[in-house]
């Protein structure tokens, strides 16, 4: 009696093809991370996991299924749409193409509502917190979970956008502290906050039409399409929150790399008194305006 014999690929040897796949759309850096994630994904194991069983065989279910992903991802298909994750300051979210990617640039402005509340006394009741245009929920919940005394407004203009941030806040346990609202900017939220943050769309339309093929192909363009010059929502969102910051108050809000002066002057106008800071990303790209008024 003989047996086919199994020529099946291992994991190593469909990990390095993958890799040469991906590094003709990629810097080789990522397309090796993007192969092994993606390999992860399809076989449910960690990283830690995957390098222990390089040798082992793929089944031919595994590999056609792995193959799939790939070919997604060669389309341009980002990678966090593909496995439904991403992490963000420290983190685990669930993302869907109903929301933009959280960007590891974002957690600027986690890390500075952290560090103004730590100079800052708590009021009584806790933090009154507005995240503005929420999408995934990824601000809100990190706020909500690194401050429990916080309650958190969380406000989107895309129900489908809540709908992921809902799942998130289940995930970790914070939805009776982050209340979610479909709105337009804050114009629902009737009390003071004390902290208003917002990464709102800014690409300016001329940027639109070069943004690369993973972003203008997959991500909303509701969350990114910042009109003209990027700042329609942020004119209207600074004159708006004027009418509700409480003092003290910190308003922080994510930029594009181009949008620092001009954000600041609406700033300075909306806000004559305030502590007005401008802050550069870890790529040393203007990223953050800060509004904090004492
Ligand atoms: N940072 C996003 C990008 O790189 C834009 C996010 C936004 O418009 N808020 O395209």
């Amino acid at each position: 009696m003989s047996h086919a014999v199994e020529t099946r690929r291992n994991l190593k040897s469909a990990l390095q093809a993958a890799t040469s796949a991906l590094a003709t759309i990629e810097d080789a850096e990522s397309a090796r991370l993007e192969a092994e994630v993606l390999l992860c994904h399809e076989l449910r194991l960690t990283r830690a996991q995957l390098y222990a069983r390089l040798e082992a065989a793929f089944t031919e279910q595994q590999e056609q299924a792995y193959t799939m992903l790939i070919e997604r991802r060669l389309g341009h298909e980002p990678v966090a749409y593909i496995t439904r994750h991403k992490e963000f300051f420290g983190l685990d979210f669930y993302v869907n193409p109903r929301t933009l990617i959280p960007r590891p640039e974002t957690e600027l402005l986690v890390e500075k509502v952290l560090s103004w509340t730590d100079e800052h006394r708590t009021p009584p009741g806790g933090w009154r917190i507005a995240d503005i245009g929420t999408g995934s929920g990824a601000i809100a919940i990190s706020l909500a979970l690194r401050l429990p005394q916080a309650t958190v407004t969380a406000i989107d203009a895309s129900y489908e956008a809540l709908l992921v941030a809902r799942e998130n806040c289940e995930r970790y346990g914070v939805h009776g502290r982050v209340s979610l609202a479909q709105a337009d900017l804050v114009t629902s939220i009737s009390t003071v906050c004390h902290i208003v943050v917002a990464n709102l769309p800014y690409v300016t339309r001329t940027e639109l039409l070069a943004l690369s093929p993973d972003i203008r192909g997959y991500e909303p363009l509701m969350a990114l399409d910042g009109g003209d010059d990027g700042l329609d929502l942020y004119r209207r969102l600074v004159a708006e929150v004027a009418g509700i910051l409480a003092t003290p108050g910190l308003l922080a809000v994510e930029i594009g790399a181009s949008q620092g002066e001009a954000m600041l002057n609406l700033a300075r106008h909306a806000f004559p008194e305030a502590v007005i800071e401008l802050t550069p990303d870890y790529a040393g790209l203007d990223r953050m305006v800060t509004v904090s008024s004492e």
